[in-house]
Formats: C-alpha cells, structure tokens, sequence
C-alpha cells in the first residue's frame, strides 16, 4: 500500500467523511502516506481503494476517539510499521446544538468525549514519539465556534474553545521541533448539521448554513501549514465562506 514517493506519515482522525475526508484526500494526492481513521470503517476502506487505485499511498483504521487506549494502541502500530509519525491532524468532531435548557446532557457528554477527550488522547498519544523523533506537527480542526457563542452552540463553543486552549497550550510548552496548528472552519459542506436531533436547533441552522464553502478549502488549509520550512509554524488559520458573518 505504500509508494515511494511518500514524503509525511500523516494521521487523520473523522475522515470518514466531510472535512477529513478532505483532508486525506488532498493530502494522499500531494504525495503524502496517510492514514485515514474513524469509526465507520467501511466508509474509510472505500476511500483508500479509491486513493491505492488512483496511485496513492494510504490506509484505514477503525478508531474512536474518545477511547484512550485504544488512540495510543494505533499509534503505536503506524509508528512501528512506518518507522515515525511526522502529523497528527485532530479533525474527528460533532456538533450536536441545542438550548441548555433541552437538557440533552447524554449529547452534551458526547461532544466533550469526541472534541475534547479524543484531542487531548490523541496529544497524549503522539507527544512521546514526537519528542523521540524530535519533530512532529499537531493541526487541530477547531471552528470558528471557539471564538464565537450563540443560543443552542454554548456547549459545542466550550468544547472547540477547549480545542484552542489546548493546542495554544501545547504550542507554548513544546520546544521548537514540534510544530502546532490551529485551524478554525466557518460553515463547511459536511455531514456534521445532519447528526443534530433538536428541532429548534437544526431549524437555525439552515439559514446559518446557507453560504458554505467546499471541505476542500479546510484541506488547502493544512496542505500550506505542513508544506512550510521546518522553522515555520503556522499558529492559527480561521476560514469562512465570504457570505458568513
Ligand atoms: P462530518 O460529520 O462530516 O465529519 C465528522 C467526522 O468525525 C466523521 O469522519 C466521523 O467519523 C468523525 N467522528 C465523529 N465521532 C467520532 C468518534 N467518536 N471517533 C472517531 N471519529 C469520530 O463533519 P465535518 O467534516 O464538518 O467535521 C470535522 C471537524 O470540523 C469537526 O471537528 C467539526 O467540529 C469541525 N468543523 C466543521 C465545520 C462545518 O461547518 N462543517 C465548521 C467548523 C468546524 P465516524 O462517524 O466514522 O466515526
């Protein structure tokens, strides 16, 4: 499955479909090696088949985020079979928007397990090995929800305010062979809005939704923050469709 012209061993999580789905793509088809992780395993395999035929060089693994150990597990496998790890890109996420007082605190609990704990598992699991190989790059797909609230995002802003946090946080301990990168989308085409259950939530959504950009232009995004000269590290990178506010 592997080529030779292979020049990052790139990790995605969630690119089973949307933004980082996006990203493995663009990223496979630069010349990079990239695995392509989530938990609709099938999804993925018809994504690498595409990506093999196509000449590039990928693979997929089953992975939720919010499991800890099983997070470092696979890291542990790319690392023995690739030789290094050069990039973590921290996409998996969900958006399940609703008042407070919906009190859907089982959805509430999802989002932190997803777009906090699988960050930070995913931190926990790679930081090792970057600092053993002295280099490594983590890009975190935050939103523009980590700088922005509004009625029925409070819980899902929390939890991309948390992703900023931490990627800041990591920047400002790691020494400088350890690159980070916050990127932050507006209003992506993605599956994302679908998996919302509350009706007033998923109403306000279709106006807010109406101007979207390709995921493709996310991709772009992280191509240009890993593409830069070792010295280089691109901090933040914040991303709308010209018609958002
Ligand atoms: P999608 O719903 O299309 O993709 C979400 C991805 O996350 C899927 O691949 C899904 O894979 C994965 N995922 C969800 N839960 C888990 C889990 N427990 N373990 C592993 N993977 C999981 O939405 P997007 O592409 O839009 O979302 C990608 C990221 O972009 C998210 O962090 C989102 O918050 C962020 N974002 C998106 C914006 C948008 O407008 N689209 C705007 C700003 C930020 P699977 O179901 O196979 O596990």
């Amino acid at each position: 499955m592997t080529n030779h012209n292979v020049s990052k061993i790139i990790f995605v999580t969630g690119a089973s479909s949307g933004i980082g789905e996006a990203i493995a793509r663009r990223l496979a088809a630069e010349g990079h090696h990239v695995v392509l992780t989530g938990r609709r395993i099938e999804r993925l395999n018809e994504v690498v088949a595409e990506l093999v035929r196509a000449g590039h060089s990928a693979e997929a693994h089953a992975l939720d985020v919010a499991d800890a150990a099983a997070f470092a597990e696979l890291v542990g496998t790319v690392i023995a079979e690739h030789g290094r790890l050069d990039v973590l890109v921290g996409n998996a996420g969900q958006m399940l928007l609703s008042r407070l007082d919906s009190l859907l605190v089982d959805e509430w609990d999802r989002m932190f397990d997803v777009n906090v704990r699988g960050l930070y598992y995913g931190i926990a699991a790679v930081l090792p090995h970057f600092r053993a190989q002295e280099s490594g790059h983590v890009v975190t797909i935050a939103s523009v929800g980590a700088r922005e609230v509004s009625p029925t995002s409070a819980i899902y802003s929390a939890t991309k305010h948390a992703a900023w946090a931490l990627t800041e946080g990591l920047r400002q301990e790691s020494d400088p062979s350890i690159r980070v990168t916050t990127i932050s989308p507006g209003v992506t085409e993605s599956e994302l809005a679908g998996h919302i259950t509350d009706q007033h939530a998923a109403e306000l959504m279709v106006g807010y939704r109406a101007a979207q950009i390709p995921a493709d232009a996310i991709a772009r995004s992280v191509s240009f923050a890993i593409s830069q000269p070792a010295e280089v590290d691109v901090n933040e990178i914040i991303i709308r469709p010209t018609g958002q506010r």
